[in-house]
């Protein structure tokens, strides 16, 4: 580190903009002081599981170091430095007045709480502090906004279709190549028995130093970690690794079992990309490229089903997820649509229910911090859904447990796609499903203490009288939308009997949540 007064700039990083080819890092500047901090408000502003502090601070430090390689000055606050305010604004006015720096800089933050933090930071500057562009994205902050401006409905599907067009992503000239934009229903399968699961790649690191770290700061986590074998992405070159890995292995049956359940392996043909892509280790673009690369060089290697169904949860979900964000917060986090109120009963944070698909779901999160979508959506935020769980219960525990939940996409899956809170801006109805949904797409029902066939008694699968309590509480709210009605149609014929069972027993279930 130079002297005081040799910096005239300060441009801070945050945690999640560990993006080595933005235009900041392609010239060394001398006048300038990168500052990075490990900070206490991130820490804390919601209860994190260990992997997923333990990876942002590895990866921090990495990035550090390349920075530190390739000679720019950065000064790296740890988190029991004693110059850490743990006060993101307060920590940077101290570096700024300690080196006499008057200019500030920063990266656009993916995340409304931060984007708040640091632009009134910015504006208390002399000069006032500037932002620039992340570089990572596809699409700008409002360009979703401006796309549906006038429009009720934010379709995904006429995005994810301009976006092909836009970057020219799995296109022959105007159309798409092979003709057909959506692959949807050639995916989805049951996954056999008979298919092998390749073994997820690991990276085994030893982290105790950082955890021993947090451990002592007295950082307040969830979860658990194998210190001596931590198994996530934590550089850039490990992330293009797990990319190459993803597309030697698990592509090639990505689509077909997209929406598989087992409790055979954790992450199936699932890539596990996300925290590297949410910290910018890698890009979108770069994902995408390298997938359809693959396609056009060896088509033989992964059917077009397949790679269009990757590609459309990259270019298309991701980018409408963070479009969606831009557009609807801050407003978007007290979205309630249906008024729930119920607390999240506890066996969510252990693992400790007899339904077997919940058990699993939770236990895996707790082991590994990771869920893949269908788990996500269908098991325990399905449950959420039909057991009127408070959203903003639901959005703590995702953005919790998660390795790759940060707000601008945690909190769109969740309120959003998830628990329908916002009353059908992502989605056009509610993912609810009962027992039926599990027992087809997965092996979770098999030996589970609920019968899946049945749905009244004792051992009923509580997903099957939830799922009719659902529609029946909701029904003012629901029962004009078009792709519901059918549902209104079939309870309506039930005998009245059979209703009254079902009702009793959802709420018989509903008293009994704790220890279901
Ligand atoms: P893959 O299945 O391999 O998919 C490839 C990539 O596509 C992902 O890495 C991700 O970047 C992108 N993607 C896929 N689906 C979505 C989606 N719905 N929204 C945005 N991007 C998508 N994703 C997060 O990154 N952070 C979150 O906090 C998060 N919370 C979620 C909460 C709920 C309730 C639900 C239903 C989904 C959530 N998702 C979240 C979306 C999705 O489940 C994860 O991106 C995915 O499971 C990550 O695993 P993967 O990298 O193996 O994904």
């Amino acid at each position: 580190m130079k002297q005081t007064n040799v910096y005239t700039s300060l441009r801070f990083i945050l945690g999640d903009q560990l993006n080595a080819n933005h235009p900041w890092f392609q010239r060394v500047d001398p006048t300038v002081l990168y500052l990075m901090v490990e900070s206490r408000s991130e820490t804390d502003y919601v209860r994190h599981h260990i992997q997923k502090i333990v990876a942002f601070f590895l990866a921090m430090r990495n990035f550090c170091s390349e920075l530190q390689a390739a000679r720019h000055d950065v000064l790296y606050l740890r988190l029991d430095d004693p110059e850490n305010t743990h006060e993101l604004a307060t920590t940077i006015r101290k570096v700024m007045d300690s080196h006499g720096i008057h200019h500030f800089e920063y990266q656009l933050p993916d995340e409304h709480r931060l984007d708040e933090v640091l632009s009134t930071f910015a504006e208390s500057c002399h000069p006032a502090g500037k932002a620039v562009d992340t570089h990572h994205f596809y699409t700008q902050r409002h360009e979703l906004a401006s796309f549906f401006k006038g429009k009720k409905r934010f379709l995904m599907e006429n995005f994810y279709r301009s976006m092909r067009k836009k970057h020219g992503v799995l296109m022959d000239g105007d159309e798409p190549v092979t003709g057909q934009w959506n692959y949807d229903a050639d995916n989805r399968k049951k996954l056999p028995d008979s298919e092998a699961i390749p073994a997820p790649k690991v990276f085994e690191k030893k982290v105790s130093e950082v955890v021993d770290v947090l451990i002592n700061q007295g950082v307040k986590t969830i979860g658990s970690i194998d210190p001596q074998r931590f198994i996530w992405p934590v550089t850039r070159e490990e992330s293009l690794g797990l990319l190459e890995h993803f597309i030697e292995h698990l592509l090639p049956r990505f689509g077909a079992y997209q929406d598989a359940m087992t409790t055979r392996d954790w992450s199936l043909f699932h890539s596990r990309l996300s925290f590297a892509m949410n910290v910018k280790l890698i890009s979108p673009a770069e994902v995408v490229n390298a997938v359809e690369k693959c396609w056009r060089e060896r088509p033989e290697h992964a059917s077009i089903s397949q790679v269009e169904g990757f590609i459309r949860q990259v270019l298309g979900w991701r980018e409408y997820m963070r479009g969606i964000y831009w557009a609807k917060m801050p407003e978007y986090a007290q979205l309630n649509f249906f008024g729930h109120k119920q607390p999240l009963p506890d066996w969510f944070w252990t693992g400790n229910t007899r339904m077997r698909c919940l058990s699993h779901a939770i236990e895996q999160s707790l082991e590994y911090s990771y869920a893949h979508h269908i788990q996500r959506l269908m098991v325990t935020g399905n449950f959420a859904l039909l057991a009127g769980i408070d959203p903003d219960e639901v959005d703590q525990w995702y953005l919790g447990i998660y390795i790759d939940a940060i707000e601008w996409v945690e909190i769109t899956n969740t309120r959003g796609m998830s628990q329908f809170a916002d009353g059908g801006i992502v989605g056009s109805k509610p993912y609810v499903s009962s027992a039926n949904y599990m027992k087809k797409m997965g092996s979770y029902c098999d030996g589970c203490h609920y019968r899946h066939d049945q749905r009244t008694g004792d051992r009923s699968c509580p997903f099957n009288s939830l799922y009719w309590h659902f529609y029946h509480r909701n029904r003012e709210l629901l029962e004009r939308n078009p792709r519901i009605g059918m549902m209104y149609r079939t309870w309506d014929k039930m005998d009245a009997s059979k209703r009254t069972a079902l009702l009793n027993q959802a709420e018989a279930h509903l008293e009994n949540i704790a220890s279901l």
